[in-house]
């Protein structure tokens, strides 16, 4: 999805998304929806917007796929690239938090919008917050089944307590 730089009118431009993007680095398994506004503030270009897609994750914990729906909010300033080559020209001033660049006239939306899911994607994805994992010793998918190493582990833990407890 592209647009032209010099066609975005001065009051700026709103934009809704409904874009099925291909990634090679996460399985989107919905279209990348959401809302975008682009002002121009000559020459850089601001794109402030919120987005929505639902992706499948494997959960660092079980280790199984699950969907998960993310949430990206965003601003991103963008320079023209010639502001590079002038060097010590442009300053980024403290509240631009993400910055990129564009050159020429054409400007390709697609890339924003697969760089800002994965930014929002955790970096340690968990099913659940209160997934169990599996066990390290068997293997057991402890959100379905319990194991015999752990409940051994629970179970000398106690006895080390009813122990304690008997010499007092
Ligand atoms: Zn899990
Ligand atoms: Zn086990």
């Amino acid at each position: 999805m592209k647009i032209l730089i010099s066609e975005i009118p001065d009051e700026g431009l709103e934009l809704t998304i409904d874009e099925t993007l291909e990634s090679d680095v996460i399985k989107l398994v919905s279209p990348v929806k959401g809302q975008l506004s682009i002002r121009k503030i000559m020459p850089e270009v601001v794109i402030q917007g919120e987005i929505t897609a639902s992706a499948e994750l494997e959960c660092s914990r079980c280790l199984k796929n699950y969907t998960s729906e993310i949430s990206a909010p965003f601003i991103v300033t963008y320079h023209p690239a010639e502001e590079l080559k002038a060097e010590g020209k442009h300053e980024i001033r403290e509240d631009e938090l993400e910055t990129g660049f564009y050159s020429g006239d054409e400007f390709d939306i697609t890339e924003l919008l697969k760089e800002q899911i994965l930014l929002n994607v955790s970096m340690k994805p968990l099913c659940s917050e209160t997934c169990k994992g599996i066990c390290p010793k068997c293997g057991t998918d402890l959100n379905v089944n319990k194991c015999s190493c752990s409940l051994d582990k629970t179970d000398s833990r106690l006895e080390v307590l009813k122990e304690l407890l008997r010499r007092e």
